[in-house]
């Protein structure tokens, strides 16, 4: 294989005709600024999608995180327990709202957070008399939290729990969809993930009084009168209804995606599965995988090379493939905040690699990443 070869990315963007047709529309409609029907109608599409009454539409899955928290009254000084393997998103809008971020390693299970040890950190933080304001569970790699165990846990102490859904749109929980589940919940568009709007959030509640708090906050916090009075600190976080359309378009295509997602983790579980030393990401019994990256740990003796020599092998490919989140806790930016556990967490980053899980591959793609993780392994 040339190392020319065309190069094959981890998660990139799949766009189709519906989409461009309703880009064309929003922009000779000359609903360029900011707000317009599409912003409405993909808010109104997306709760609809996800079972869930309200959305609000925003620039980003950490913003919606961000404006989240705020809704829940977590300021300066309060605890937020969250997943310790994540991206670095969730736990910095923690930091947004001057709160400290404590977190929660992970179950083998599911690689989501062990529900067990938020218990545990729950009751510790009872018995010293400091409850955190929120949790917030985290649906990594597009595979769902366990939420009757997590929602049992918040709910004994009073604690309110967020849906950090941003990787696991189209993912689900015994039948129902990811994103269901917390007070709120954040989803994200960006460029990576599986339906893109470029880039892009949402955020859903049951709670329809969050929904248009977060929607006047998020538009600079224009009080309701003629000219500009502001009684709060407002910010920037709306959608443009140039990307919502694309939104739209993707949103159409969302069960495609999955099936398309799943196919490839199928392809790799058949092939990759059957060498040894090569562990996947466990689908947990209670819940529905949306496929988004399929994610592998490598124990370096049994296969024969180690998890970095397989991504630079595929590296020296053209052939992208990510360590799997380095935990928060081991992040230096995080290095003073606690952790319950975390050992779990590091030997998944230790060993875990993400490979190319595009839901436009195509098969000989997938067999030039069979065969150059094959080619790492050294005779
Ligand atoms: C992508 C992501 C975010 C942030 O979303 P953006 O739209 O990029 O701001 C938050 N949390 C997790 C787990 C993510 O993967």
């Amino acid at each position: 294989m040339s190392p020319t070869a065309e190069r094959i990315y981890l998660s990139p963007p799949h766009m189709g005709e519906q989409e461009r047709a309703l880009l064309l529309e929003a922009f000779d409609s000359n609903w360029i600024a900011p707000l317009g029907p599409h912003v409405d109608a993909f808010e109104r599409e997306f709760a609809e999608k996800v079972g869930v009454p309200h959305a609000v539409a925003l620039s980003s899955g950490t913003s919606a995180l961000h404006l989240a928290l705020l809704m829940l009254g977590v300021g300066r000084d309060d605890e937020v327990l969250t997943s310790t393997l994540t991206f670095a998103a969730t736990a910095n809008a923690i930091t947004y709202v001057g709160a400290k971020p404590v977190f929660i390693d992970s179950t083998a299970e599911s690689w989501n957070m062990d529900p067990a040890l938020l218990a545990e950190e729950l009751d510790a933080c009872a018995r010293r008399g400091k409850l955190p304001k929120a949790v917030i569970a985290v649906d990594l790699y597009g595979q769902s939290a366990d939420y009757d165990a997590i929602a049992k846990a918040c709910e004994r102490h009073g604690v309110p729990l967020l849906e950090d859904a941003a990787e696991a749109l189209g993912a689900s929980y015994r039948g129902r969809s990811c994103g269901a589940f917390g007070a709120m919940a954040a989803f994200s568009f960006n460029g990576n993930k599986i339906i893109t709007t470029s880039g892009g959030g949402m955020l859903v509640s049951h709670n329809k009084q969050w929904t248009d708090r977060a929607r006047f906050l998020s538009t600079q916090a224009r009080d309701p009168v003629p000219h500009y009075e502001h009684t709060h600190i407002g910010y920037n976080y709306r959608m443009s209804n140039l990307l919502a359309a694309v939104g739209r378009g993707q949103l159409r295509v969302l069960d495609q995606r999955v099936e398309q997602r799943r196919a490839v983790n199928r392809f790799y579980r058949e092939t990759l599965g059957k060498e040894p030393g090569i562990t996947f990401m466990p689908e947990a019994e209670y819940g529905r995988f949306n496929g988004w990256l399929t994610c592998v740990t490598v124990n370096p003796t049994q296969f024969g090379a180690s998890r970095e020599q397989i991504r630079v092998q595929l590296e020296s490919l053209n052939i992208e493939a990510r360590p799997v989140w380095k935990p928060m806790h081991l992040q230096p930016v995080f290095k003073d905040c606690r952790v319950r556990g975390g050992d779990t967490a590091k030997a998944l980053f230790d060993r875990g690699l993400c490979l190319p899980s595009g839901s436009a591959m195509k098969p000989e793609q997938l067999e030039r990443v069979l065969q150059g993780i094959r080619a790492a392994r050294k005779p």
